[in-house]
């Protein structure tokens, strides 16, 4: 039997940008936290009710991106490329502070958060680590788009596809496997948008922070950035970082298949919902089996691949 200790950051982080969605100024303080603490969101513009709960219980409005909300209806938005990077380098306790209702979106990727967090390094804790397995499958079906859970032996695998009808991104599919990840392209790839979208995105109120510095913009079969992709996936790895953000809102790191077509923040929030809904759908367990071992090192000894 192999057990695995809970970890946080070796020191405080600190970060600062726009928010992708309101356009405003935001610095992030992320605070090493004590065991069980989880990942908690603190509002410190705000003098009380300022704490926010990474759960999946808290969505509030997935749109574009999520958004999470205290019972006092604090919110902060945008919270899913730093829970990505959280997943990635075996974070499970940290305080995020925040001084404005939006985590910045630097680059438009993790790949800021994932080396402010290398910089600092982690540190093995004195719980365990605790694991949701996946007993039986759970699914929705929204119309074309898909999602579903399914039991899954000490790994994850996010098997993604996407469909869309511009002619360069079109459909495509591609496999996160945790236990053989490089999750480097992953962590690097930006989030992405239609340039005929850009209009509607605004009149909603959103986008008001976005640009090329922080966003793939695709027109027809041209992509507007000057240097292009930075990866042949980009868009469908994006996708696998945001989902991998989302889950990482079950407050655990899950065990299972997750296979989605035309998933996104709403779809994944709703699996996770009717998934945690009936208990004998999960198990908590902090047991990892043995010959697993190898692929679910400490973070301080990868550099590359998947921490957990
Ligand atoms: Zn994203």
């Amino acid at each position: 039997m192999s057990y695995q200790n809970q970890r946080t950051i070796n020191g405080t982080i600190k970060l600062s940008g726009v928010g992708l969605h309101n356009g405003v100024k935001v610095n992030l303080v992320i605070k090493p936290a004590k065991e069980n603490f989880g990942i908690q969101f603190q509002r410190v513009d705000l003098s009380h009710d300022n704490l926010i709960e990474a759960s999946f219980k808290n969505v509030v409005e997935p749109i574009l991106c999520t958004k999470i909300k205290n019972k006092n209806g604090t919110t902060i938005s945008t919270v899913e490329h730093l829970m990505a990077a959280f997943f990635g380098e075996g974070i499970d306790n940290a305080l995020v502070e925040v001084d404005a209702p939006e985590i910045p979106i630097l680059d438009g990727s993790a790949s800021e958060f994932v080396d402010a967090i290398r910089s600092v390094g982690s540190r093995s804790q004195n719980e365990l680590r605790k694991f949701i397995k996946v007993l039986k499958k759970v699914e929705i079906n929204e119309g074309e788009k898909y999602i579903s859970i399914e039991p899954l032996e000490n790994d994850l695998i996010v098997d993604f596809e996407i469909v869309y009808t511009n002619p360069l991104i079109r459909r495509r599919r591609k496999e996160f496997k945790l236990s053989n990840a490089d999750l480097v392209e992953i962590y690097n790839s930006r989030t992405f948008c239609l340039y005929e979208d850009i209009d509607f995105i605004k009149s909603q109120g959103l986008a008001k922070g976005g640009s090329l510095d922080n966003a793939v913009v695709v027109k027809g079969n041209e992509i507007l950035n000057e240097n292009g992709l930075r990866n042949r996936h980009e868009f469908v790895f994006h996708k696998i970082l945001d989902c991998l953000g989302d889950l990482m809102l079950s407050g655990h790191r899950i065990f299972g298949h997750v296979k989605t077509s035309q998933g996104g923040h709403a779809l994944t929030n709703k699996l996770l919902i009717k998934f945690f809904s009936n208990k004998s759908n999960w198990a908590i367990t902090t047991n990892l089996a043995e010959g697993k071992k190898d692929n679910l090192k400490d973070s301080t000894k990868r550099s590359v691949s998947a921490n957990i």
